[in-house]
């Protein structure tokens, strides 16, 4: 085969040339995906039918692939009037020059841009007639389908399918493939792929690149990228290989012209003849090594041989086993099983165990709302899905906060607080990157107060790094990272509040999760959350001292610690003000909320917009109108340490007083309402929740799959209809599935265990497999010791459920 190639063309700024298309994907490169890669069960699919142009920049979100180093939006490869195609690699962000802008999570070239040209006409679903056109995401195996029959205006009819997907068992590969059937004509069939940069970012081409790919493998598009304000660099390496009837054909044209690579291969098809377009595409950055393309061209030359099969096969298998570790199953409620899958579809494309650096954004690698920026959305709502089916996933979320405790000190320190004062929104650096100001919906200009004032995150990441160790027993984790994210961490808390004249520990000027009131005294979650951690603060000191004195006393050497501070801690979370009425029950979500206005949130249904849209940012602070919950979040994370007739009082005072401004609502609702037997409530707020993304309810899916409210969903099935309660030697449950669900099935991992735990509405059953007994309990019945290895059932009678007993025993 002839390898040269003949530059046709050289000029400033463009360079194009043409080859043979060279054996690029492997010998062994299928025209298709192995029969057992393609998942036929409906409940695994997500279906996009048809094509509405104005719901394209969310479809784009919900089908977004990722591998929590790499997301890439579903748009379409040729484009439409409205697609907005990106990819993002996890930790990329830029910094533009202009006023008041922060960091951003970058947009990097569409990989994914493939038109196609038959005889020189662009197949476009805007001219000519869509036969059939169908967008399928294959949650099981993680792949993107697109099905497309196009009768163009000349009447020939073609049958394009395509996938792609952010292989899970190579985090650096991407793959897509493309085929095309001419179905009643012959004609010269041209593919163009290309890859743009955008705007802001300067592009890069490597010097002698062409001699470099060539030498080392042929038909490779190289792109390098570097992200304004910052010191990183992005390579890209694509290379394609066309199939006509089965062979290696065509040649290839590239031409590189300003901001824009291209690549043209030419075939002749035949009528009813299938050709196929396969690209395999490497992407590295320079945080990874200071050679990104180097290991492109590295990694492709160890990929191209193994072929698209093999890539697909491993990716798929990684999935499989995810999935082992994660899937809920649903029997009797067909659109919520798809909405759990979807829901741990996106938790896992988003988490990488290998990244410690890096954090899950807000609306994950599928948008670009929020910026990218990281949010206490990750601990408080995704992080539990990770700790009880990925825990190596939720280790490196934890440890990201751990990278960023410098930045959280200085911001601390500028603000004239101790310890470490966490970024509300946070990004590469772990500085704080909240906006100064946003424009709102209705084009108001607001002041963004939350970098100063959202000071719970610092409680929330406490609390989370205390969940993950006592759920997973890392002590390794908690003696190198997370002890001193606690001690930090209460010593912020203690610094932020002063002590009044009352005696009691006050912490004003904050914004608790209700965020419809800004610059409210004494919080409720806040206060009761640093209050949290003020206590396990001293345990922490306490536990280090006695079990890793050498840590303990590095700690105090370097961050002097005294028996004093500590002890302080304990008596300020004793003092801290907590307002609560003994008589009704209720706390009060802040000092004076309630003699705010009170407003009848039902006088307003139906309602399609926020309730601060409504009634605009400044009248909403007046009102006693709650965005999300705050009190009864707070009722939910404390669990035992709040009494049951407490939270049963809060939830149903503060529940009508909410106006689910926040996609972070409903499912702790329905949790919480799940929880209390309010299964009326509880199915309204699932199907609320379940349907943010797939309903587009918030209306603003557009920006993102919004991440917290997946892993809230995850929550309120587990937490809530399975009534999951963990301490760190027990697992208890108590289960109230809704009367149209015949069972419930999960897998868990808790303290090295792994558990499959299956509920119908007689009976429960728990699998243990393991090396330790621990305690088993179920609501009623009393707790059992579970050996390591077992089965156990416990029955439901009228008068509740029966105690464990044990079926089946390996030992
Ligand atoms: C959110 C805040 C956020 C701000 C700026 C608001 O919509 O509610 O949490 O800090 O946007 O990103
Ligand atoms: C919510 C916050 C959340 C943020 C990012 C806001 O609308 O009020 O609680 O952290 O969105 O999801």
């Amino acid at each position: 085969m002839n390898r040269s190639s003949t530059p046709i063309k050289v000029s400033e700024g463009s360079v194009s040339f043409e080859e043979q298309i060279q054996p690029a994907c492997g010998s062994a490169a299928r025209s298709v995906l192995p029969e057992h890669l393609t998942t036929r069960d409906p409940k695994w699919l997500l279906v996009e039918e048809g094509f509405t142009l104005s719901r394209e920049h969310e479809i784009e979100s919900l089908f977004a692939i990722a591998n929590g180093y790499v997301g890439n939006r579903g748009s379409l490869a040729e484009g439409s009037p409205l697609s907005a195609p990106a990819t993002f690699v996890a930790g990329i962000f830029e910094q533009l020059d202009t006023p008041g802008s922060v960091p951003q999570l970058m947009v990097l070239p569409d990989w994914t841009s493939v038109r196609i040209w038959i005889d020189d006409q662009p197949l476009s679903m805007q001219q000519g007639e869509v036969l059939e056109h169908r967008r399928v995401l294959d949650f099981r195996r993680g792949i993107l389908w697109r099905q497309w029959r196009h009768r163009d205006p000349h009447g020939r009819i073609t049958r394009i399918v395509a996938f792609r997907f952010a292989s899970l068992s190579d985090r650096h590969l991407l793959l897509h493939s493309v085929s095309l059937i001419a179905e009643n004509y012959s004609s010269t069939v041209r593919f163009e792929s290309s890859m743009e940069i955008g705007e802001s970012a300067a592009s890069l081409l490597e010097p002698d690149w062409k001699t470099r790919c060539s030498a080392r493998r042929p038909n490779v598009l190289p792109l390098t990228v570097s992200a304004p304000g910052r010191d990183t660099t992005i390579a890209f390496g694509v290379t394609s290989q066309m199939l006509n009837s089965g062979q290696i054909a065509g040649r290839r044209m590239v031409n590189i012209n300003g901001r824009r690579i291209s690549e043209h291969c030419e075939i002749e098809v035949e009528v009813g003849a299938e050709c196929h377009l396969h690209r395999l595409i490497s992407v590295f950055s320079s945080r990874e090594s200071p050679k990104p393309f180097e290991c492109v061209m590295d990694h492709l030359s160890h990929v191209i041989p193994l072929g698209i099969s093999a890539a697909a096969s491993a990716h798929a298998s990684e999935w499989e086993s995810h999935w082992r570790a994660a899937d809920i199953e649903i029997d009797g409620d067909d659109s919520l099983q798809l909405a759990v899958r979807f829901a741990g579809y996106h938790l896992i494309s988003a988490a990488n165990p290998n990244d410690s650096r890096v954090s899950i954004g807000a609306r994950m690698l599928t948008g670009a709302a929020y910026k990218g920026h990281v949010f206490w959305d990750t601990e408080i709502y995704m992080l539990p899905f990770y700790i009880f089916t990925h825990p190596a996933a939720a280790r490196a979320l934890l440890e990201y906060r751990y990278h960023t405790l410098e930045a959280a000190r200085e911001k601390a320190h500028h603000f004239g607080f101790r310890g470490a004062m966490y970024a509300w929104e946070s990004a590469d650096t772990g500085e704080e990157t909240t906006p100064r100001t946003v424009i709102a919906p209705n084009g108001e200009v607001l002041t963004i107060r939350n970098g100063e004032m959202e000071v719970h995150i610092t409680a929330d990441i406490a609390f989370a790094t205390w969940q993950y160790w006592e759920a997973t027993g890392d002590d390794d984790f908690f003696v190198q990272f997370g002890a001193e994210i606690m001690l930090d961490a209460a010593r912020f808390w203690a610094s932020r509040g002063v002590i009044a004249q009352d005696g009691a520990f006050h912490i004003r000027n904050v914004i608790g999760p209700d965020e419809y009131h800004e610059d409210v005294d004494d919080n409720v979650y806040t206060n009761l959350m640093a209050a949290w951690v003020l206590r396990r603060g001293a345990e922490t000191a306490k536990l280090l001292d006695q079990r890793w004195p050498d840590r303990w006393r590095e700690l105090v050497s370097r961050l002097q610690f005294t028996n004093e501070e500590i002890a302080s801690w304990i008596k300020l979370a004793a003092a801290m003000f907590i307002g609560f009425d003994s008589k009704t029950l209720l706390f009060e979500q802040f000092k004076g909320y309630f003699d705010r206005e009170a407003i009848d949130l039902k006088t307003f249904e139906p309602r399609s917009a926020a309730m601060d849209i409504i009634l605009g940012h400044e009248r909403i602070q007046q009102t006693n109108i709650v965005k999300q919950p705050d009190v009864i979040l707070a009722t939910y994370l404390l669990g035992d340490e709040i009494a049951p007739d407490v939270r049963a009082a809060n939830f149903r005072y503060y529940e009508p007083r909410t106006g689910h401004g926040s996609s972070l609502s409903p499912s702790i609702h329905a949790l919480i309402a799940a929880r209390l037997g309010n299964n009326e409530l509880a199915q309204k707020y699932l199907k609320q929740a379940s349907e943010i993304d797939l309903g587009n309810n918030m209306g603003n899916a557009a920006g993102g799959v919004h991440a917290a409210a997946l892993g809230g969903l995850w929550q309120a099935i587990v937490f809530g209809f399975a009534g999951l309660k963990t301490s760190s030697d027990s697992l208890s449950f108590v289960p109230n599935l809704l009367s149209h669900w015949r069972r419930l099935a999960f897998p868990l991992q808790w303290r090295g265990r792994k558990l499959a735990i299956e509920i119908d509405l007689e009976t429960m059953r728990v699998g243990v497999s393991g090396t330790q007994s621990f305690k088993l309990g179920i609501e009623g019945g009393s707790q059992i010791t579970a050996e390591p290895e077992g089965e156990y059932v416990a029955k439901r009678t009228k008068q509740g459920w029966k105690p464990w007993s044990m079926v089946h025993s390996s030992a």
